[in-house]
Formats: C-alpha cells, structure tokens, sequence
C-alpha cells in the first residue's frame, strides 16, 4: 500500500527537532511491507498542513502523521484532518476519564484547554494513549486513511506498537520479510558488481546495497503471499550472495562489527589487547560497548607520544627514529608490546596521523 508520512511542527523545520518520529514509522512500515513513497514535514500551519494533505492523498492511499495533537493553541492536526476529511468532532468519554485520572494522580486539577484533546473526529477509531494524555485515531473515507499520532516520540511509538500496528494489518496485502547484511572491505559499488549477475533483472527478492562509515550493508527483501515464502526466498537469495561475496561478510543479521568480534573471540575463549596511538582509545572502547566484552579484553594501552610507546609498550626508540611513529615497524612493535604486556592471545595496534594540528 502507497504510504505518506507527514510531520507536523515548526521546530522540526528550524532544526530544533530531529525528525525521529518519520525514521521509525518509516523503518516500521517498510518491515510490514507498506511502500513509503514520500515523508513530508509541515510547520505548525493549518493551511500548509491541508495543502500537503491533499498532496500525500494524491499520491498515496495511506498518510500517518505525527505532532499537533496536544492541548495548545498550535496543536492543529486533528482539527486540519478531520476538516479535510469531512468529520465532525465529538467528545470522547473515555479520554475525559482517562484526563481525569491522570491528572488526579498527580494531585492537581486538570487545566480546563486538556479537554480539547478528548475531541476526536466522529467515525474515528480511537488509539488510547497510556503513555501520555493524547490519543491518537485513525480516520478513512474514500479508500483514503490518515492515522495521527502525538508527536513525542515515547507517546509516538507506543502507540504504534500497542494499536496502530495491529490496525494497518487489515491493509497489509503480501508479507515482508528481509534480512540486513553488513560486509566489511569492500566498497559499494565493487559489492555490486560482484552482485550484479543476482541484482540484474531481480524483482524479489530485492537487494539494495547502502554505503555506511567504513562499511557496506545490503538488504535482502521479499514480499510474498505467506511469511514463510518470504523468509524461504530471502534464505535462499541470501545463500548465493555468500557464494559470491561471502569473504566480506560479518554478520547476516545486521550485528555490530564490534559485536561479531567479541561474539568470535568468546566462542574461540581468545583474549584480545590493543596499542592505540592516534584513536586514542577508541578501538578499545568499540569492543567494551559490547554487553560481556570483559571476557576477552583485560587491558589495553594509549600511548600518544614516542615517549609513552617506549615507556607503556617497550617500542625501541631506534625503530621509532629509523622508520618514523606511523610505520608498519612501530605498529608491530606497538602490537608486540601490548601483547607481551597484557598476556592476551590477540594485539591489534593503530598508528597514523589525527589530523594537520595532531
Ligand atoms: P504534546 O502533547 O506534547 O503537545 P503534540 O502531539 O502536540 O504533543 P508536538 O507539540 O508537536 O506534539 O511535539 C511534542 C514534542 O515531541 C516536541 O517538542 C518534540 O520534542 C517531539 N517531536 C515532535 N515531532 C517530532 C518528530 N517528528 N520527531 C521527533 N520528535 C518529535
């Protein structure tokens, strides 16, 4: 199904707010198997909103939007949907109850401009929201349906997972089913030209290739009849890329590469250790972001300076002025250092220039 996201709230045009809310609805649908054609934001403009409206409903049979459903003067996505879908308002009741509660458990009485958010347009299907006072709904007349959604992003996805999900599953024609592959040491375009004798002419699966920092990621989707068929034909696509590529490829299921080499060193019961010159501890602190790296990594060394890769590692102050701080001959000894002095199997260095100022 043709599918718009539409953002609503000035401060995500001044950059204040990062649009999070379209990344999440966007991720989330396209796993469902909706085709998301176009994301849109709007400021806080009933005028602009209805023109974007009738823009997405042009193009598209499903629009979800986020923000302008609070209790403010600004907040005018309701009202702006259900004019331009021809509903009238009514009071719901079991939003007044739930303000109520919710403002008695705080101790204090309920500011009288809240109940503007138990207005909702008639013929709606409510979405109740437990993690905050305004409800979202989902409106459709004439094959066309806009679901709104508060705009924090904790009431956004909440909502989602808890109602709205479960709703768009009577538009939900196929199943979809992908899988994300991340491959290091290759770049994107040699990836697809490796791949091309399996993308030319593929129409499902699909496999899109994304340039990430360092690496690329490829992702293998298949929309079909039953879960099980997409998951088989995904399965097997996923089988021939690895005759073809898999020497680049560290995990199938879209893990972290400091994930894979902690989950590899543990299986293997290896311990790693490392030299750092100018990461200045980044490589080491990669792998302790990993729940249980403690297993494979005791210790490990900064040695900016020439004077500390003696001092910290035993780095020979003759290689270091024979061949220079950033040579393959001071990484080995960086290396060898930090494997002698940490005991561990595993010791990687790094060595190079940060930048024109160091
Ligand atoms: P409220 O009940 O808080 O008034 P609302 O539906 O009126 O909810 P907004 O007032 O538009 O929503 O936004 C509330 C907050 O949610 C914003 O301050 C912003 O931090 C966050 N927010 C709004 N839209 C987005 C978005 N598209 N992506 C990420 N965060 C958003």
């Amino acid at each position: 199904m043709k599918t718009s996201i539409i953002a609503v709230g000035t401060e995500l045009l001044f950059g204040q707010t990062v649009n999070t809310n379209a990344a999440y609805l966007s991720d989330r649908l396209n796993h469902m198997g909706f085709d998301v054609m176009y994301h849109f934001v709007v400021g806080d403009n009933p005028e602009r909103l209805r023109e974007k409206l009738a823009e997405a409903f042009r193009d598209t049979d499903l629009v979800l939007l986020t923000g302008g459903l609070g209790p403010t003067q600004d907040d005018l996505t309701k009202e702006t949907v259900a004019g331009y879908m021809g509903a009238g308002m009514y009071e719901d009741e079991q939003v007044v109850a739930d303000l109520r509660s919710f403002f008695e458990k705080r101790g204090g009485a309920m500011p009288e401009n809240n109940l503007k958010q138990a207005l909702l347009p008639a013929g709606c299907v409510p979405f109740y929201n437990a993690s905050g006072t305004a409800p979202g709904f989902a409106l459709t007349k004439d094959g066309k349906t806009a679901v709104c959604f508060p705009g924090p992003p904790r009431e956004m996805t909440w909502l989602f997972e808890n109602g709205v999900k479960q709703y768009l599953g009577q538009f939900m024609e196929k199943k979809m089913y992908y899988r994300v592959i991340r491959t290091i040491g290759i770049g994107e375009s040699d990836l697809e030209m490796l791949l091309m004798p399996l993308i030319d002419g593929q129409t499902d699966p699909t496999i899109a290739t994304y340039a990430k920092e360092g690496e690329c990621t490829l992702r293998v989707a298949s929309q079909r009849d039953t879960l099980d068929e997409a998951r088989s034909a995904v399965d097997q696509m996923i089988a021939k890329i690895d005759t073809l590529a898999g020497e680049y490829i560290y995990s199938y299921d879209n893990e972290d590469l400091n994930e894979v080499v902690v989950r590899l060193l543990k299986e293997k019961g290896l311990s790693i250790s490392a030299a750092e010159s100018c990461t200045g501890g980044l490589f080491a602190a990669a792998l302790t972001d990993v729940a249980g790296a403690s297993e494979v990594l005791s210790s490990s060394y900064v040695t900016y300076s020439a004077a500390a890769k003696a001092s910290e590692l035993g780095v020979d102050p003759g290689v270091i002025g024979r061949c220079g701080v950033v040579s393959a001959e001071t990484a080995e000894a960086m290396a060898k250092g930090a494997k002698a002095r940490s005991g561990a199997d595993i010791a990687v260095s790094v060595t190079g220039y940060a930048g024109p100022d160091d």
